[in-house]
């Protein structure tokens, strides 16, 4: 029981097969009160039932400041407390560099970097107040490796511009014992991934991996959850691998 008492917010957490409703799920299982935040209220109140009892859904554009803000007054109003916030929503678009327009570009850079920048300005007040809370931010190997056959080269600026935006949090947030952290997951098999590619192009981006197997879901949540837990009480400002050694 790593949260036991802790009330965590995942944003993305409503997709069936995603990182966030796994993470949202473990979190739950160590005791966590989880608010899944979504585009879809439905959807996402449906998630929160199936982790059991005392976990709530929420409709929030993270691309909205002022949903962002209304969502964790919400959370704060029904648990009291906001020990743990993951920012993991995100879209890709599988373009190249010239195929980009302006719309693409805000389209993708809005969600996951103004996302993580709104998010996290909505909890971060409350997490210095209680002088203690753990951010989880989702980047990924792109940032890395300069895109990668899903997202494009403007979801690789995105997820790099989360690992500054994330050393930054941890630099301005550690005097009041807030930490921030990033993880890089590979390639994961979830609704983004899933169908997309021919068998060769998956053998392809296997063949990239040393560990030879496409991350799971679960592999991702287990990271967030140590990121989110007193495990890694001393750990802030880094970026986390789980890539099955794509980057050996
Ligand atoms: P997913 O598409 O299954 O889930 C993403 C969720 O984000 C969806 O539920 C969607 O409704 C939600 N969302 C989209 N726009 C939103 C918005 N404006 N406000 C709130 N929610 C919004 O994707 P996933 O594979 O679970 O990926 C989760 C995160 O992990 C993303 O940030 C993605 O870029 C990142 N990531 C995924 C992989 C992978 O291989 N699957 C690899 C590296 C990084």
């Amino acid at each position: 029981m790593l949260l036991k008492n802790k009330t965590a917010i995942v944003t993305g957490a409503a997709s069936a097969r995603g990182l966030g409703k796994a993470t949202a799920k473990l979190f739950a299982e160590h005791g966590a009160r989880v608010a899944i935040l979504d585009l879809d209220q439905a959807a996402s109140e449906t998630v929160a039932a199936e982790l059991g009892k005392g976990h709530i859904g929420l409709a929030c554009n993270v691309v909205d400041p002022a949903a962002c803000k209304a969502a964790a007054e919400q959370v704060l109003k029904v648990f009291g407390q906001i020990d743990v916030l993951v920012n993991n929503a995100g879209i890709t678009q599988p373009l190249k560099l010239m195929e980009i327009s302006q719309e693409n570009y805000d389209a993708v850079l809005d969600v996951s970097l103004r996302g993580t920048l709104n998010m996290t300005q909505a909890v971060l007040p409350q997490m210095r107040a209680q002088r203690s809370g753990s951010i989880v931010n989702m980047s990924s190997v792109s940032a890395q490796r300069g895109g990668g056959i899903f997202g494009g080269p403007h979801y690789a600026a995105a997820k790099a511009g989360i690992l500054g935006l994330t050393k930054a949090t941890a630099r301005e947030a550690a005097p009041d014992n807030v930490r921030a952290n990033a993880l890089c997951p590979g390639f994961i098999d979830t609704d983004i991934t899933a169908g997309k590619l021919t068998p060769e192009q998956r053998e392809m981006v296997l063949d990239g991996i040393p560990m030879g197997r496409a991350g799971r879901a679960e592999d991702v949540a287990g990271c967030c959850l140590f990121l989110a837990s007193d495990l890694s009480a001393y750990v802030t400002g880094s970026e986390v691998d789980v890539n099955g050694g794509s980057l050996i």
